[in-house]
């Protein structure tokens, strides 16, 4: 893709590193919020296999460069390649953003859980005294459940296809955080899981199960009014559509996607990010996206 077709301008300065990431909607975002702030830097997207991630990652040492965000497959890899980690990305295991310091040092950091958070905050929803079920134990998983667990939640179950995935990140959360919340590992067909839902007051689904439009991570008979839902796939999913239908409240994960990136984005300019901005044209990318 050329770098007009991102809508940026000016030296490439800040991108993202994964694969692949040809559709992502981060340079758009990044390119809208440095016109808007009147930088003339450019974001791009680096189509990056893991035998070329080192020297990916060397390239960011060059004067002007301001830092980059790591996607699927390298959040975990890349941690190897910086020279310090702050304290969140050495809680997750995993870096999203690498910032560039002054003298041409490699910072990880993680803003998927804080984002996150923001946009919980958007939909209405408080962490603190919650009963929270989240599907899945990957990393957008440990990102949310450290950040609700930091947060007051009551009550935290994680539920996923491999109990020992759900532990293992538990474990991890609870190390990280040492707060006293009712913190619980169910594999998805344990029995379990649908009296955790009937206890909730929200679900987050952070699986890709639904990013094809067909798959459903729980039974829609499980979804009631007073559940909020909210997946971090950050467009429609049959999840979404069912708890809609039966009156609940329900929310997609764009606006994690869009208050991630705008805490990379201060990170590297040190500016406060143009939410707005970069609002509506990820809204804008996504909309105007084939699928
Ligand atoms: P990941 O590290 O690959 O973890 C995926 C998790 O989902 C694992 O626990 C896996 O179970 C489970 N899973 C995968 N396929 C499944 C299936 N077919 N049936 C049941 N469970 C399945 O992925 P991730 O980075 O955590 O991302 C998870 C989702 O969150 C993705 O859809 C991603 O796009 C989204 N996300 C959104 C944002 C945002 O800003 N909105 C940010 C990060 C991620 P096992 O443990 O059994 O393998």
């Amino acid at each position: 893709m050329s770098q007009s077709a991102l809508g940026g301008s000016g030296a490439v300065t800040t991108g993202l590193i994964g694969w692949p990431v040809r559709r992502s909607l981060s340079a758009a975002m990044h390119n809208a919020a440095f016109a808007a702030c009147g930088i003339y830097e450019q974001y791009a997207l680096w189509e990056t296999q893991e035998p070329a991630l080192a020297e990916r990652v060397e390239l960011l040492r060059q004067e002007g460069m301001r830092g980059a965000n790591v996607t699927i497959p390298h959040k975990v890899a890349v941690a190897t390649l910086l020279d310090e980690l702050d304290a969140e990305a050495q809680a997750m295991g995993a870096v999203n953003t690498i910032t560039r310091t002054a003298d041409g040092r490699l910072v990880g950091s993680n803003t998927d859980g804080a984002g996150f958070m923001v946009a919980l905050r958007e939909f209405g929803v408080d962490a603190m005294g919650a009963r929270v079920v989240v599907l899945g134990a990957g990393g957008a998983a440990r990102a949310v459940a450290y950040h609700l667990v930091l947060g007051g939640v009551a009550q935290l179950t994680l539920v996923n296809r491999t109990l020992a995935h759900a532990e293992e990140v538990l474990g991890g959360v609870m190390e990280a955080t040492a707060r006293d919340a009712a913190l619980h590992a169910l594999q998805s067909d344990d029995a379990e899981a649908e009296a955790a839902v009937a206890q909730a007051t929200l679900l987050v689904n952070a699986s890709p199960v639904g990013a094809d439009g067909v798959g459903m991570p729980v039974p829609a008979r499980w979804l009631r009014t007073d559940l909020a839902v909210c997946d971090l796939i950050y467009r429609s999913t049959p999840l979404l559509e069912a708890a809609k239908a039966c009156g609940a409240r329900a929310t997609d994960g764009l606006e994690m996607l869009i208050q991630q990136a705008a805490l990379s984005f201060a990170g590297w300019t040190q500016r406060e990010a143009p939410v707005k901005v970069m609002r509506a044209a990820g809204l804008a990318a996504r909309d105007g996206a084939a699928t």
